[in-house]
């Protein structure tokens, strides 16, 4: 039964559009006063649609807030050792600042061997080794992943309390689950992480006060798996008949939830604004 709204909307499209106006005049100034500017470079591998809409929306918005950018493109067919070339090449380019390569990766490429290849100083989207270790380390100079990034930025938008709550991580991949839950561990959350092997998961999610969901399984997360009153944040992003659709299922949750993340307009532009962010942070660094 569908219940009535009654969640406030965290909204990612309202806080990243505040994150990058404001990114937008630090750039206007750079731009006023250096000879090189901040510059982000996306490498994308192969043919994924999903991927390229992706890649296209970065590059976009970096456009927008006035950040140099590049994509650059190779086929699905691109060897390790040439994408290994390619990056090395914009780690000692000294007008390159952050580096993001686009996953997943065709097959035949070794997924963390490229990212161990990228220079930590220009690992925007924090999935270097050395980054996550410095993360877990709870170091200020590690560079944070963008997306377990923009979640906390919103939730602080929102000054959802984090202290002291009970946060459930559903999901343990590299690049979201194990930062978010690291993320929250330093905002002083006491965390839970759940995966596919974990028994009874929703007896688990119901004593979360903050739920992020990011299983990438459409509509995984229905009302029967929510205190009354949690924070739900959806990372999700998945195609059902055609539209995109979280991992949670917003209409029942919405009703039940104290805040909620819409699909889309909720993390996914946290996402983007947050690689903006790290590429202007690392630029300054590269600076000092
Ligand atoms: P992965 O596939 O790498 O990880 C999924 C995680 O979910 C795994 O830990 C897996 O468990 C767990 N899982 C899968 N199915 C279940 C299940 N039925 N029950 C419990 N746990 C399950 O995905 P990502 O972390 O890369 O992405 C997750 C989602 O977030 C996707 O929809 C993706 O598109 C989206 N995403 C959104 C971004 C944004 O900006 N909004 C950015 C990045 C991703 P196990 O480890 O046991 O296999």
């Amino acid at each position: 039964m569908t219940q009535s709204l009654t969640s406030q909307i965290l909204d990612g499209k309202l806080v990243s559009q505040q994150l990058t106006a404001s990114l937008s005049e630090e750039l206007k100034v750079l731009s006023g006063s250096q000879a090189v500017l901040p510059k982000l470079v996306v490498v994308l591998v192969g043919d994924d649609p999903a991927s390229q809409v992706y890649v296209g929306k970065k590059a976009k918005m970096a456009q927008r807030i006035g950040m140099l950018s590049e994509v650059l493109t190779y086929p699905a067919s691109t060897s390790q050792q040439e994408l290994v070339a390619v990056i090395q090449k914009l780690n000692t380019d000294p007008t390159v600042h952050g580096i993001l390569v686009q996953l997943p990766l065709p097959r035949q490429i070794n997924t963390l061997d490229i990212i161990t290849t990228v220079d930590p100083k220009k690992d925007v989207d924090g999935l270097h080794p050395l980054n996550l270790g410095l993360l877990m380390t709870g170091d200020p100079s590690a560079c944070k992943p963008c997306t377990p990034a923009g979640v906390i930025t919103l939730l602080k938008a929102y000054k959802v309390a984090m202290a002291g709550k009970h946060a459930v991580v559903l999901g343990r991949s590299n690049i979201v689950g194990k930062p978010m839950g690291m993320l929250l561990l330093q905002e002083n959350a006491t965390v839970s992480y759940c995966h596919s092997k974990t028994e009874d998961l929703p007896s688990l999610t119901r004593q979360a006060d903050i739920l992020v969901a990011a299983v990438g399984v459409p509509n995984m997360v229905t009302a029967d798996f929510i205190k009354p009153g949690a924070v739900v944040v959806d990372v999700g992003i998945n195609r059902l008949d055609g539209k995109l659709v979280g991992d949670v299922d917003f209409e029942s949750v919405a009703g039940k939830a104290g805040f909620i993340t819409p699909v889309p307009g909720g993390v996914g532009p946290m996402t983007i604004a947050t690689l903006m962010a790290n590429t202007l942070a690392l630029y300054k660094r590269s600076l000092a």
